[in-house]
């Protein structure tokens, strides 16, 4: 019997001991999409092969820079945070087989949302999906019919006809999203007027900007 306990132990401990390369992970609120303003743990993954222009989490870019951490180590931090829902970010997290990951949160009973530009394969057991497509490093088209949300980050009207593109690739019900960037006010008009115009769109803007969170 004490051997069988001590193969049922390793196993466990296995999927608790595979190491992620990762910036940081915290308790705070999710200040945008769909979710805003519910309590999140947040698990920001290092490594992203996007690169986007105006990304304002750059220093998460290189993997190299970040440690390489325990799925069970960042679990348990977020179980004691009091954390009901991880959110899974990066970077872009799905440059990682998030299978191990997603395993030791939802062993725990976390609730595992991820946010992605879709480059990359997916991968984890996920129980929401936030697109945010980059026309630097397009989606996969595997991704689509998984997605919950798009959210579209909007600078230019090309931004809009991006979205479009997007939206027409994803699930009917698809909650669908313009989010002005946030060093680029003159979008807010843009797509204020857009939404008014075709109000199957809503708003997301980055309230924990607003809120003094990170
Ligand atoms: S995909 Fe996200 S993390 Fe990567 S560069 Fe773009 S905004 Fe930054």
């Amino acid at each position: 019997m004490k051997t069988e306990l001590n193969i049922l132990d390793s196993h466990i401990d296995a999927t608790d001991k595979v190491r992620y390369p990762i910036m940081e992970h915290f308790y705070t609120i999710q200040g945008e999409g769909y979710h805003t303003g519910k309590a999140a743990y947040f698990i920001r993954t290092a490594g992203c092969d996007v690169q986007c222009w105006w990304c304002d989490v750059k220093d998460s870019w290189d993997e190299s820079k970040h440690p390489q951490v325990e799925t069970g180590l960042i679990a348990d931090s977020a179980i004691d945070s009091g954390a009901e829902m991880v959110v899974v970010t990066g970077g872009e997290p799905l440059l990682h087989n998030l299978d191990a990951l997603t395993n030791s949160l939802k062993k725990r009973g976390l609730k595992v949302h991820i946010e992605t530009s879709g480059s990359s394969p997916l991968s984890g057991k996920l129980d929401w999906i936030t697109l945010s497509p980059k026309r630097f490093k397009k989606p996969l088209d595997e991704v689509f019919p998984y997605v919950d949300e798009l959210k579209v980050v909007v600078l230019t009207k090309k931004d809009l006809i991006w979205a479009e593109e997007n939206a027409a690739k994803c699930p009917e019900n698809t909650i669908l999203l313009l989010q002005p960037e946030w060093d680029t006010p003159q979008s807010v008009p843009l797509i204020v007027d857009y939404v008014m115009k075709n109000p199957k769109w809503g708003i997301s803007l980055q309230t924990h900007k607003f809120l003094g969170v990170r």
